[in-house]
């Protein structure tokens, strides 16, 4: 049986997650919309509500299923998914890409955010708590000024 392995934490675990619910429509048109620009095969969605603020997400490494673990902020969610979504492409579209948080993922994560016009500010409060100096070192070289 193939080994599964995920791109970030599985949400999955016990007693954090209330369970499989169908993903909100925003969510499906955005997975769409990004399957569509990058001409990747549009991934098996599967979403989970959590009894938290904040969200997680998954990528598998075979490229064609994310996992959102949905906390009450829409926004994060949100980002959740844009950020499985650029690992879903890269998986998809780069041999090299093994789905890690580097250089190759920020570089082209950027211009994402900024294609879906997600606030540029929340993404990076968010990703550099987790990825603090690729997350700098990639804004920089896109030409972006950095706050913190
Ligand atoms: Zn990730």
């Amino acid at each position: 049986m193939r080994q599964q392995l995920w791109a970030c934490a599985d949400p999955d675990a016990p007693g954090r997650s209330i369970g499989l619910v169908p993903p909100p429509r925003w969510a499906t048109t955005l997975v769409g919309r990004m399957s569509l620009d990058y001409s990747v095969e549009e991934p098996t969605l599967n979403w989970r509500t959590r009894r938290q603020v904040s969200s997680s997400g998954y990528c598998n490494l075979n490229g064609r299923v994310i996992g959102i673990g949905a906390g009450s902020d829409v926004q994060d969610s949100r980002l959740a998914v844009l950020h499985e979504m650029a690992h879903l492409i890269l998986i998809q579209t780069v041999d090299a890409y093994q789905g890690e948080h580097d250089d190759c993922f920020y570089d082209f994560f950027w211009p994402v955010i900024r294609k879906y016009r997600f606030p540029m500010g929340a993404a990076l409060d968010y990703e550099a708590e987790h990825h603090r100096r690729v997350v700098t070192r990639t804004y920089r070289r896109g030409g972006g000024r950095l706050r913190f």
